[in-house]
Parts: structure tokens; C-alpha cells; sequence
């Protein structure tokens, strides 16, 4: 399950911002989650709820924002939006669609104290 590995890293990022900015409690979290990350949204609150608990996150509210995933089809020479990394082109059903958003996950913005 890498969204385990993912929830690690989200809580290191977390643990690096508390050095930087002197901050010792995260209370709440919005995270954006490209459609086209590969992240499953389930299993990636369950690893943050294993592995926040033990962290300056403790107890922390998570917020998840969904980034539509966005390609560029060569066929049609236009924007398209895909729910899927291989998806066709849904204006002209050719499998030529370059990925152009909505791949990654960050850390949009944190609630401290
Ligand atoms: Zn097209």
C-alpha cells in the first residue's frame, strides 16, 4: 500500500515546516489529490490517522481537495479532461491525451499554533 508511504512523507513535510516556521501543532490540513495520482483516497486517510498520531499532528482534521486530472489531446489540438492516467479523449475517443494536470498531491495549507 504505498499511500502509507505517501502519509510519511506528508508528516516529514510537516515535521520540516514545524523547524522552519516554529510552529509545534498542526491542527488542520487541506491537501489537494490529483485524480490522476494514483492515490487511493481511503486507504491514504487511514495511514495518515497510523502514522499522525504519534506526530505534531496529532488529532489533526484532514481536508482533502480532488484536482480534476487535465490532459492536452494531440488529436484535437485542445485541453480535455480525463478521470484516468490512459483515458481516451473524450471529444474524439483517440488514445492520444498528454497528462497536464491534476497528477500530484501537496500540501496546500496548514492550521498551527
Ligand atoms: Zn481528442
Amino acid at each position: 500500500m504505498h499511500e502509507m508511504s505517501l502519509a510519511e512523507g506528508i508528516v516529514q513535510l510537516l515535521e520540516a515546516e514545524a523547524k522552519k516556521q516554529s510552529f509545534t501543532r498542526v491542527k488542520q490540513l487541506w491537501l489537494s489529490i490529483g485524480e490522476l495520482a494514483g492515490v487511493e483516497l481511503e486507504a491514504l486517510k487511514f495511514s495518515l490517522d497510523v502514522v499522525m498520531r504519534d506526530s505534531l499532528a496529532n488529532g489533526a482534521t484532514v481536508h482533502v481537495e480532488r484536482e480534476p486530472g487535465q490532459g492536452w489531446c494531440m488529436a484535437c489540438s485542445q485541453p480535455v479532461l480525463i478521470h484516468a492516467r490512459y483515458d481516451a479523449c473524450p471529444k474524439c475517443g483517440v488514445f492520444q491525451v498528454q497528462v497536464t494536470g491534476g497528477d500530484e498531491m501537496q500540501v496546500k495549507e496548514l492550521e498551527v499554533e
